[in-house]
């Protein structure tokens, strides 16, 4: 028994849960609630002023004596709550303060029916009781409200009711307890339908955060390396055709330098690779932190080659910052076991610049810097070489 009592209260939690998300995460969900349902709010509002006022053509019938008091609920308490919450919604556009709008609009559709019953104590205006169980379905369908404010609005117009039926209209009792149970019925129907809508939303918006998550992953793992875990060539493309466009239009220069570690072979050869691959890693750190200093974006142009976009910099400008990463990197001391020319890992530099136009391509940028590194590891690697032609 306590076993089956424990299982259906952690159901209740479930169920209460899903109305909620942890942390920061329900804020974003509220906003997505609001910008979703913005809308069906004012249609909502307009079609239910209409409808409302609609029910005037069965007053004579109905009500022939007190129909003026009934049309002057309807007119000037019911439907200017519901203008006024229109305007409002409209000047204050947040999340909450369409859910406080909804209930009033709520409260003042099913309380006004409510009071329509009071104030006309012949027996026929009963009728109007379905007036009100219509205004809790649509209070709790339509208004766009959230589980908890169109509970909270659905209960107080049942209590509205039977306090009013009961201390002014006097309604008997059993007509009483039949209406009191149908509204509560409505209630019922009307928090199933809340919570399937909200549950819904909830869902939907899970969902879109995790198809961005993963659209994002995706993004991230086509545009960085995996071993490096910098840029890789692919972004490195779209950056250095953004700045060239970009410059083209400034009329600005834009210089590449293109680093390519000295006798890496050797270090595989000679360590294995494995702890290539963590030198080439240092290498990525070294460039990206010392690049950092100035306007740059690194990425691994390929295999033990790395490219430093400039942009805004002139040919001796980028030939500076070349020789200060070559020279600050040297004194990183990483450890080369079988180099020619050094015991630590060297790099050799290719600079180039160019003024990009429509005669121009990256791909001429990308040439020169290759060939002063061509130039860099002809005369004895360890230095820098730039393209003067580009300039
Ligand atoms: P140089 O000074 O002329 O540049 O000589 P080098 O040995 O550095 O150049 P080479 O082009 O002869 O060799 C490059 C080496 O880089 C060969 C290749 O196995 C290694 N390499 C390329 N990509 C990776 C990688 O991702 N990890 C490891 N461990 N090695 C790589
Ligand atoms: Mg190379
Ligand atoms: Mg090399």
């Amino acid at each position: 028994m306590l076993f089956k009592s424990k299982k259906i209260f952690n159901k209740f939690i479930n169920i209460i849960a899903l109305l909620h998300f942890p942390g920061e995460s329900e804020k974003a969900f509220r906003h997505y609630y609001y910008k979703k349902t913005k809308k069906q709010f004012i249609i909502a509002s307009i079609l239910g002023i209409s409808l409302y006022t609609c029910v005037d053509f069965i007053d004579p019938y109905i009500v022939p004596d007190t129909m003026h008091k009934i049309r002057f609920i309807r007119h000037f308490l019911v439907v200017p709550v519901v203008i006024f919450s229109i305007l409002m919604s409209y000047l204050i556009k947040k999340e909450k303060a369409n859910q406080i709008l909804g209930s009033l609009n709520f409260i003042a559709a099913a309380c006004g029916v409510a009071l329509m019953m009071a104030i006309d104590k012949t027996s026929i205006s009963i009728v109007y009781f379905s007036g009100l169980i219509l205004s809790v379905v649509y209070g709790y369908s339509c208004w766009s409200l959230r589980f908890n404010y169109a509970v909270f609005c659905g209960w107080t117009s049942l209590i509205f009711y039977a306090v009013t039926a009961f201390y002014i209209r006097n309604t008997p009792l059993p007509i009483l307890i039949n209406n009191i149970s149908f509204c509560a019925i409505a209630n019922f129907i009307g928090m199933f339908i809340a919570y399937i809508l909200e549950t819904t939303l909830r869902k939907e918006y899970r969902h879109s955060i995790e198809m961005k998550k993963t659209q994002k992953n995706l993004h991230d793992l086509s545009l960085n390396d995996d071993v490096v875990k910098i840029p890789n060539r692919r972004f490195f493309n779209l950056r250095l055709l953004t700045e060239f466009n970009d410059l083209r239009e400034k009329k600005q220069p834009l210089s590449l330098i293109i680093a390519d570690v000295d006798y890496f072979k050797n270090y595989n050869d000679s360590s294995g690779h494995v702890a290539g691959d963590e030198c080439l890693r240092k290498v990525a750190e070294q460039l990206q932190h010392l690049a950092s200093y100035v306007d740059s974006f690194v990425a691994r142009f390929g295999g033990e080659e790395f490219a430093i976009i400039l942009p805004n910099t002139s040919l001796p400008e980028a030939r500076i910052t070349a020789e200060k990463i070559r020279k600050i990197f040297k004194n990183q001391k990483i450890c080369h076991p079988a180099s020619p020319i050094c015991d630590i890992v060297t790099l050799s530099f290719g600079v180039a610049t160019i003024f990009p136009s429509i005669n121009t391509s990256p791909e001429n940028l990308i040439k020169a810097a290759d060939s002063a590194l061509y130039a860099a590891k002809e005369n004895g690697r360890d230095r820098v070489e730039i393209c003067p032609n580009t300039a």
